[in-house]
């Protein structure tokens, strides 16, 4: 038997070994640990892997998303339309820059924000939209764009889980003014450690999120403005600048066996991921539904093939959020969904035969399911 773990970070670190000792010492004998010139080049390599005018790199995700929403205008007691399954930093982040979020149901092919659903929610106290590209897969946000030129709304991208995925040509979070990634370590681009960035696309807001993420100061102890610490470690941006050199190399590997699942698991009666045409997607998570997915997950787990479920609870029943007044029943198709989804180990250094392992443990699963 191939054991197959969700995820393996030996095998991620072996081939990165030499290059990432060789960035770290460098760190250590520069005797500079934040903000420096590690942090500058990073910022500079991952815009131009992007096509973004400039990054603002902090210290992650969640406060990437809040400080792109500062930043972007949001005031106390605004409301932001996003998505209810994702991770809950999303919505938490929404709550620290002050907005109160506003979950609208999803589209069930992909299970990103259903544009029409936002479009719907809208009141005349939102301010702004935070869609999620889910699992790395683009959300579809040509009609949320319009949406938002409408009524007026700023637009912030989730792209923690979909760095370099495309839509319709261009890459996600710089559609809009600001968009935002997470380098938590089981990201597409991860660091070893927390990490994060901001995609700058107006260049009126990079002065200002230059000084959110470090304290408001507009010089050395001069602070204009209520900002926090949330600024990028050198060591981080060091090893984040070894890992965006293999992303493009990662993110292929990641479609390979994304392309073999979706052949091999095809017509076995199992919701698949379905790459739809206006995206090409990364592959953060390769996540299938099915009515028995508790029995399937347990089975799995004996043949020693990781699972996990991305995620269990929709936001808009989250004991967090239950102040919002979020019941069960009013956005039926994330809790349909998230009732019946788990995702498949997809990680670029899967040998073949795990892979392979993968769909046979499924195949085997599915036919032993108790009638
Ligand atoms: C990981 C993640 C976040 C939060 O990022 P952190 O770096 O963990 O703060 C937010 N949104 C989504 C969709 C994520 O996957």
């Amino acid at each position: 038997m191939t054991a197959v773990p969700f995820g393996d970070f030996r095998a991620h670190l072996e081939p990165l070994r030499a290059e990432i000792d060789a960035a770290i010492a460098r760190v250590l004998e520069s005797g500079w640990f934040i903000l420096g010139p590690e942090c500058e080049a990073f910022e500079r390599e991952l815009a131009a892997e992007m096509g973004c005018r400039d990054v603002v790199a902090v210290a992650n995700g969640t406060e990437a998303i809040q400080l792109a929403l500062e930043a972007a205008g949001l005031r106390a007691g605004d409301e932001v339309i996003t998505s209810p399954l994702s991770a809950a930093f999303t919505a938490l982040a929404i709550e620290r820059a002050g907005g109160t979020p506003v979950f609208a149901d999803l589209d069930p092919k992909t299970l990103n924000v259903d544009p029409q659903a936002v479009a719907r929610a809208v009141t005349p106290r939102t301010r702004a939209i935070v869609p999620v590209h889910l699992y790395g897969h683009p959300a579809d946000m040509d009609p949320i764009l319009a949406t938002a030129a409408e009524r007026g709304l700023a637009v912030v991208e989730d792209a923690c889980q979909a760095h370099g995925a495309r839509y319709k040509g261009r890459t996600v979070g710089t559609l809009t003014p600001l968009g935002t990634h997470s380098y938590y370590p089981t990201k597409n681009l991860g660091a070893f450690g927390d990490g994060g960035a901001v995609l700058v696309n107006d260049p009126a807001l990079l002065p200002q999120l230059r000084r959110l993420r470090n304290g408001g100061q507009s010089d050395r102890y001069r602070h204009e403005i209520p900002g926090i610490n949330s600024r990028l470690d050198e060591i981080q941006a060091a090893i984040l600048r070894v890992k965006l050199r293999h992303l493009s190399a990662a993110t292929e590997r990641r479609r390979q066996i994304a392309a073999t699942y979706g052949a091999e698991l095809a017509g076995l009666g199992l919701g698949l991921p379905e790459e739809q045409p206006y995206a090409r997607a990364v592959y953060h998570l390769y996540v299938v539904r099915h009515p028995r997915r508790d029995a399937l997950m347990a089975d799995l787990k004996v043949r020693g093939i990781g699972t996990l479920i991305h995620y269990p609870i929709p936001l808009h029943l989250q004991p967090v959020f239950a102040r919002l007044g979020g019941r069960t029943g009013d956005l039926p198709v994330a809790e349909a969904a998230a009732a019946e989804i788990f995702s498949l180990p997809i990680y670029p250094e899967m040998s073949d035969a795990q892979v392979r392992a993968v769909t046979t443990a499924l195949r085997e699963a599915l036919r032993s399911l108790p009638a």
